[in-house]
């Protein structure tokens, strides 16, 4: 139990509890999640002098999405340099855009190099969250295990952890291999089998043409074709390496120029500006460039407008595609039965291997499980409409509760961990405020959370994402709450202030 909390006003109930020997240790914060966003959460929290941290993660190794995404090919598609933490970089990335392992390992690096592991109880999957206003402590139920008590919690479990298998008819009937690309089986030998793709989002592009290198057949069940740009991929010389590593001022300066190179996309990805028309004519001169037959290249046509769904930068996927033992097939699935996948032309596709690169079960209308705040509120159904929170970390009626990627906080554009760096700062200053004030809690007030989305609603309206595609930034009825409608700039700008009167202070 932390000092600020003896001093509170019902100090005499808490320390009487305090000398029972059954009574539950209260953490100062608890963190769901071991992936970068809890791992960034808790050495900036520690930094800032709060020690009082336990992480919860549902599996047994750090990493989170990096963990579980190790299909052959997996890799990010922002360059390294700018998909790292600026308090911890790396000058040791052996190439520009590094591979799933190499992120992993810098994950677990930081795990080592921070001292976290003691922090972490892995294998403890979250169930549920309460709150109890009179205490202002959260109760946070594990599976199979004793629950935890929390003065704050930090939610970092991921928007893109719950790798599902798509609702298709037959599905279950499938007598060969299913594999979802978040959770590679890599003791599945694909040399000389036949093997269906579903999805060609950023998954599949990396995945195809892996799969095309071993197996005899590879079909490739396309339902959308997406925005392809090209990737300026290279190996990193030994000379950058050893420059990076002795003045590490140069490595900030590099990730500095792709910060504003990537930020300058924006203006082109996010709205629709003359430059959305000049990144789709390089698109096209892309797929003209790699793509030699006609109607191979009227498939592969998309028929949006570039930005709306996630561009896919890649350089070998066309190529993949014109091997001669790849076919793209663009008819809609009608099921999938015990020997394939029946398109709606009445064709069964025979297959050994089904590869489901179809996405994640994402959290648009929900929490990944139940969150109960004052009253016994539940979160789940405040958000059934569409998830909404202020500024993206917290939701009023929740009071120390705070989100990494939550509501509207993602890019289309720029690297994912400059918007959550500036979360994780927020979040570490709200909890500093909770302490330095001898707070019960910290609860956002609900006119400045609705005023905040009225203002992101309205500017989302106007952006490419909301322009009439479909992807998983939308819900089913279209509402976007996924994504921050400007610039990681205008997101950080946002973050840097702590408004005070937004809040109510207990
Ligand atoms: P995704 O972008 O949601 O793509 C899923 C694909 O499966 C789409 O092509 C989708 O078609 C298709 N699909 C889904 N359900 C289907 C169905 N019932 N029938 C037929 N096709 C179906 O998923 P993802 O590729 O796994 O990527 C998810 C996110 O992960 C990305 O947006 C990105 O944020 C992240 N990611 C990042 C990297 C990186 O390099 N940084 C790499 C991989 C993933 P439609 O387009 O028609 O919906």
């Amino acid at each position: 139990m932390t000092q600020y909390l003896d001093k509170a006003p019902d100090a005499g109930r808490r320390s009487r509890k305090a000398a029972d020997p059954s009574a539950v240790k209260v953490v100062e914060v608890l963190i769901v999640g071991a992936g970068f966003a809890g791992l960034g959460s808790a050495i900036q929290l520690r930094k800032a002098g709060i020690t009082d941290i336990a992480i919860v993660e549902r599996g047994t190794e750090v990493g989170g999405t990096w963990r579980d995404n190790q299909y052959p090919g997996a890799a990010c598609d922002i360059p390294s340099n700018l998909y790292s933490f600026s308090f911890a970089q790396n000058p040791g990335w052996t190439r520009g855009y590094s591979g799933s392992r190499e992120i992993l390992a810098y994950i677990k690096g930081l795990a080592r190099d921070h001292d976290l592991l003691p922090l972490i109880r892995f294998q403890h999957n979250v169930e549920a969250l309460h709150f109890d206003g009179g205490e202002g402590v959260w109760t946070v139920t594990l599976t199979g295990r004793e629950p935890i008590k929390a003065r704050s919690v930090v939610m970092a479990q991921g928007p893109l952890s719950n790798a599902g298998f798509p609702n298709m008819r037959g599905i279950e009937t499938f007598q060969g291999k299913k594999i979802h690309s978040a959770r590679w089986d890599h003791s599945y030998d694909f040399a000389g089998k036949r093997v269906a793709v579903i999805g060609t989002g950023a998954s599949a592009v990396q995945i195809i043409p892996e799969l095309v290198k071993v197996a005899d057949k590879v079909k490739v069940f396309q339902r959308t074709p997406g925005w392809v740009l090209p990737r300026f991929d290279f190996q990193s010389p030994e000379w950058t390496k050893a420059l990076f590593a002795k003045l590490p001022v140069s490595q900030t300066a590099v990730r500095e120029a792709m910060y504003w190179i990537h930020e300058s996309m924006a203006l082109g990805m996010i709205w629709n500006t003359p430059m959305t028309k000049a990144l789709e004519i390089l698109g096209n001169r892309f797929r003209e460039a790699q793509v030699k037959d006609a109607w191979l290249r009227r498939q592969l046509t998309p028929d949006f407008k570039i930005g709306c769904k996630r561009v896919l930068m890649t350089n070998d996927y066309y190529p993949a595609l014109q091997k001669p033992n790849c076919e793209l097939i663009s008819w809609p699935i009608a099921n999938i039965s015990e020997k394939g996948i029946r398109s709606v032309e009445g064709l069964e596709h025979q297959v050994d291997c089904i590869v489901f690169a179809t996405g994640f079960e994402v959290s648009k209308n929900g929490t990944p499980f139940p969150v109960h705040g004052l009253g016994g509120r539940d979160l789940n159904a405040e958000w059934s409409g569409g998830a909404q929170a202020y500024k993206s970390v917290q939701v009023s009626g929740y009071p120390n509760l705070y989100f990494t990627f939550g509501p509207n906080s993602g890019p289309g554009h720029n690297s994912a961990l400059v918007y959550m760096e500036s979360q994780i700062d927020y979040i570490v200053r709200s909890i500093g405020r909770l302490a330095a004030g001898k707070l019960k809690y910290i609860d956002v007030r609900a006119d400045a959370q609705k005023t905040y989305n009225v203002d992101i609603q309205k500017r989302l309206a106007k952006t490419n994402w909301n322009s009439g595609c479909k992807s998983w930034y939308l819900s089913a009825d279209g509402f976007n709450s996924t994504m921050f409608p400007g610039f990681a700039t205008q997101f950080a700008k946002q973050m840097a202030t702590f408004r005070e009167r937004d809040y109510r202070l207990v």
